[in-house]
């Protein structure tokens, strides 16, 4: 899938909570991955015991 397709479907909503942005960049990460994810959702992530995924870096 185009990145372009994916962030057209997958809108970070415009007030996020913590919940919704830990959740957007996994899936981001794993389908996209235009962007690294920030430190502070990774640590988060972590915090919650689940595994980061690997950038999918486009080509
Ligand atoms: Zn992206």
């Amino acid at each position: 899938m185009l990145n372009r397709d994916w962030h057209k479907t997958y809108r970070m909503p415009e007030h996020p909570t913590l919940d919704q942005r830990v959740d957007w960049h996994l899936a981001h990460a794993i389908a996209c991955g235009c962007r690294e994810m920030p430190d502070t959702i990774k640590r988060e992530i972590e915090k919650r015991g689940l595994a980061v995924p690997e950038r999918n870096r486009p080509n």
